[in-house]
This record gives C-alpha cells, sequence and structure tokens, in this order.
C-alpha cells in the first residue's frame, strides 16, 4: 500500500441507503417522477404547500419485492416511528468535525431502535412490499430520504409512537432559503462524498 493513499473506511464511508449492485454510485437507480430535491408540493387536507426536503429513490427492482435499505454511513439512531406508511428512522451522523441527520421514510420492517450504533453496512429496514403497499397505497413505493443540517426538534413519544423522540422539518420548508437553512440536496452530497 503507498502511504498517502486514502483509504476508505466503513466509518467514512458513504453510500446510497438502498439495496442495489453499487451503492457507490447512481448507475442503477432513479429517482420518482415527483422525487427531485425541492421540487414544490401542493398543499393537502393535512399540509400545507412545501418544497420536498429530500429526495424519492424509485424501486430499483420492479419486480423485485424485497429491497432492502441500509444506513447511508455510520452513525447512531436517535428516532424511529413503525406507525404505517409514514414510518421512519433518524440517524445522526459525525462527518469531518460536523454533525448531520439522515432521514429514512416509507420504510417497512424496521430493524433498529434508537440508541444503536450502525454503518453503511447495517440494513435498517426495507421497502414496502407489494402487499403493504396494497394496503397503504402505491404512492409510498419508494424510498424518501433526507440529508439534514441542522439538529431535528426533539419530540416527547406518545404510547402509539414510543421511539420517536425527534420529527423533521420536512412538512414545513416553503421557501427555497427556508430549506436549504436545513436541508442539502442528497444527489450532490453523495456526489461530493465520493470525490472526498
Ligand atoms: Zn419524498
Amino acid at each position: 500500500m503507498c502511504a498517502g493513499i486514502k483509504s476508505v473506511t466503513a466509518q467514512s464511508q458513504w453510500l446510497l441507503p438502498l439495496e442495489v449492485e453499487n451503492r457507490a454510485s447512481f448507475q442503477g437507480v432513479g429517482l420518482t417522477n415527483i422525487g427531485a430535491f425541492a421540487l414544490p408540493r401542493k398543499s393537502r387536507p393535512t399540509v400545507s404547500a412545501h418544497l420536498h426536503a429530500g429526495i424519492d429513490f424509485a424501486r430499483p427492482a420492479a419486480d423485485k419485492d424485497t429491497v432492502r435499505v441500509f444506513a447511508a454511513s455510520a452513525g447512531k439512531v436517535i428516532s424511529v416511528r413503525t406507525d404505517g406508511a409514514f414510518a421512519q428512522i433518524i440517524i445522526e451522523h459525525h462527518d469531518r468535525g460536523k454533525k448531520l441527520w439522515t432521514v429514512y421514510e416509507h420504510v417497512a420492517g424496521i430493524k433498529v431502535r434508537p440508541g444503536e450504533t450502525v454503518s453503511s453496512q447495517t440494513n435498517i429496514g426495507r421497502l414496502m412490499s407489494r402487499e403493504e403497499l396494497g394496503h397503504y397505497g402505491s404512492q409510498f413505493n419508494h424510498l424518501h430520504f433526507e440529508v439534514m443540517i441542522v439538529p431535528p426538534k426533539p419530540l416527547v413519544p406518545t404510547a402509539r409512537t414510543p421511539h420517536r423522540y425527534f420529527m423533521t422539518y420536512a412538512l414545513e420548508c416553503e421557501t427555497e432559503a427556508e430549506l436549504l437553512q436545513r436541508y442539502t440536496n442528497p444527489l450532490e452530497f453523495f456526489k461530493v462524498k465520493w470525490r472526498q
């Protein structure tokens, strides 16, 4: 080994958060047609109009029912909700002297709980199965993924969501300035990480 060549360790490694042949490349992954970062989302009965705070990875293989979801990098799980379509995992990372947070949503079969440490090789859950999508709706046939640059908001866990200690700002960024104060574009983020 040549001295001075930086090795990519499991600690510093950032990889795409879902099961594809090469998690260090965008080949073989795509976003849903409304899955881009910062795309305007219309208001719904319980949610006001906002900008999309993350990206929506489409199911990589339409015929594959089980697609595993992985932590994007080493960190600690700080919040989990397992209550249905909006099931969500938040992981805190220390990255080059800064803290940041990754968020994984619409995840089924969640395997981690707050306090657990993970690496980019940790399988934390999976995309919803066909049967689950039939129950919750095909609009959840993707992995919603966020990279947050400010701390998430603390919550008091409830009986319904006993492991949910934090929430994100995903539904309240109405302007680009509000969005970029709290989030970064995950696609740009991975590009930078893969060059470092
Ligand atoms: Zn989304």
